[in-house]
């Protein structure tokens, strides 16, 4: 069942956009079938699943912490991640930075851009990023790779396009203007109601839980 919900995303996605496996409440055993099948990054929301699930998946995928990330929680993932997505403000860059240097570790990290600025939601406004990315860039142990993006949640995908067009948009923006030391490679958007529409929009890492794995 995984296998195959991964080889019709595989054949359908082009083959410049990586496919993220969003994990979220499943087994060591469904994430290594999703890795078998050849998915080589899962993303994990919640520390604790993420300490649970680490050490008891087979194959050896790349993790992705793709949560809120409380800065007290930032010692217990820094060794166990390749990368945090969901980087949004300054004093979350500096608890990383802090945490990552005694391991002596570069954490690559995504900026989170809440396109739809809605207030109760986590990322950085628009307006906000490249300042943001400024300050960020300068912290030796954190290295910028890109933006990630969730949208706001819409039952039709189609609602999202102006703001994945939005976070595409900046990312281009920074891409010609680069910031010092960030650099522009990944555009993280797109769940599975969603993905279609990112991708076309210009989305090269899409994040699937329910099209991988089932419903929750
Ligand atoms: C759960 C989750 C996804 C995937 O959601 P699905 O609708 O199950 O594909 C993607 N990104 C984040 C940040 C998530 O928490």
């Amino acid at each position: 069942m995984i296998e195959e919900m991964v080889k019709k995303l595989r054949a359908e996605i082009p083959a410049g956009v990586r496919i993220e496996a969003a994990a979220k409440t499943r087994s060591p055993e469904e994430i290594s079938q999703a890795v078998a099948a050849g998915i080589d990054i899962i993303g994990e929301n919640y520390v604790q699943e993420l300490l649970a699930v680490r050490d008891r998946v087979q194959g050896n995928p790349a993790w992705h912490f793709i949560g809120h990330l409380q800065t007290n929680k930032v010692k217990k993932i820094v060794g166990l991640v390749d990368m945090i997505e969901t980087v949004d403000s300054l004093k979350l860059a500096k608890e990383i930075e802090k945490r990552a240097e005694p391991l002596g570790k570069v954490m690559k990290v995504l900026i989170e851009v809440n396109s739809g600025r809605e207030e109760q939601k986590a990322g950085v406004f628009p307006e906000a990023a490249v300042g943001l990315i400024e300050e960020i860039a300068r912290l030796p142990h954190l290295s910028v790779r890109g933006l990630m993006t969730m949208g706001p949640l819409a039952g039709d995908p189609e609602e999202a396009r102006p703001y994945f067009r939005a976070t595409r948009e900046l990312f281009e923006k920074l891409k010609a203007s680069p910031v010092p030391g960030a650099e522009m490679e990944i555009l993280s958007m797109g769940m599975t109601n969603s993905y279609r529409v990112a991708v076309s929009e210009g989305a090269n890492l899409v994040r699937i839980g329910t099209g991988i794995f089932g419903t929750r």
